[in-house]
């Protein structure tokens, strides 16, 4: 766990003061977009109601030692499990989990990580623990799309909007956890701005496959190579992190053409997003952009659809 995000500390105030004014709600909703650090408030939040030091979260009492182990007993957390959805079954056992007490005799925390992959059934099942909510207990639900929760499990928690840090936060903060040889600024720029994806996602790996998925826009355009072609050699990969990436270079040649060629977050692949721009119109691109979020809807959603037939459907309108 990165023990503190700055961007986040004005939220972490808030919280620490509503805690210790005695104030602290039975339901949070931690919203705010991926690899914003949600998780790592959520555990932060975990962690300093569970120790029992006086800095807290203090990393040395036997709490905290348990909650770092995985194995606190008051520390319950809820997520995916090998399925789209979280289940009915996981939801039992956190009503089971939330009516006995404490077993180290202080806060018991919840946190559900991503609630919007509640079913409609565990929600509900959630909404009666929200309803009646067993004393000194948290339920903290995670969200990137908190608008997909139950209105009425939403209206049951204070929620707390966590944002993205500022592109100078964001470059001073990597720059102290990256060695001094990495391109902070370009690795940004093509993590959306944001530092923990950097840290997470952006590996040898992803760096190729953006520079193999950038290599096929121009020939695709150009009719040299098939949406068949590019879709049978793409769907090797991971389909979601093809979309992504996908949608990143369609939104730099965006800002690249609006711009008059200023503004580009993949700077390394300049010369490919300019070709690229030339070859297809602005509106063409907002339309493909449509096109990939709506495949990206198909394959968050409980359908199963088939990778390569759902890259077909997008690189044809990247033409
Ligand atoms: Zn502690």
């Amino acid at each position: 766990m990165i023990a503190s995000l700055p961007w986040q500390a004005s939220s972490w105030q808030r919280v620490c003061a509503q805690i210790a004014d005695g104030k602290m709600p039975h339901g949070i909703l931690l919203a705010g977009p991926s690899d914003s650090g949600k998780a790592n408030f959520a555990a932060g939040l975990g962690a300093y109601l569970l120790c029992r030091g006086h800095d807290k979260p203090c990393g040395e009492c036997r709490q905290c030692n348990l909650v770092a182990a995985g194995t606190h007993p008051d520390l319950l957390e809820v997520t995916l499990e090998d399925a789209k959805q979280i289940r009915i079954e996981q939801i039992r056992e956190l009503i089971h989990w939330a009516t006995q007490t404490s077993q180290q005799g202080g806060y018991k925390v919840c946190i559900i990580n991503p609630a919007d992959k509640l079913n409609v059934q565990s929600a509900n099942a959630l909404l009666k623990v929200l309803e009646e909510p067993p004393p000194k207990t948290l339920i903290c639900l995670v969200s990137d799309q908190p608008t997909r929760l139950l209105p009425t499990l939403r209206s049951r928690c204070q929620r707390i909007d966590l944002g993205s840090p500022s592109q100078q936060e964001a470059v001073v903060w990597l720059q102290g956890q990256m060695d001094s040889s990495a391109d902070v600024e370009l690795l940004l720029g093509i993590a959306g701005g944001m530092p923990l994806r950097v840290l997470n996602s952006i590996d040898e790996d992803y760096l190729k496959l953006r520079q193999e998925l950038a290599s096929h826009l121009v020939p695709l355009s150009e009719g040299v190579r098939s949406p068949i072609q590019v879709a049978a050699l793409m769907a090797k990969e991971e389909v979601g992190r093809v979309l992504e990436l996908l949608y990143q270079l369609v939104s730099d040649s965006i800002a690249f053409t609006l711009s008059g060629g200023k503004v580009i977050k993949n700077r390394d692949l300049s010369e490919t997003i300019e070709q690229y721009s030339n070859l297809t119109s602005v509106a063409n691109r907002y339309k493909l952009l449509d096109h990939i979020s709506e495949a990206q809807g198909q394959l968050n959603g409980t359908s199963n659809p088939n990778g390569q037939m759902l890259l077909e459907g997008v690189f044809v309108k990247a033409g």
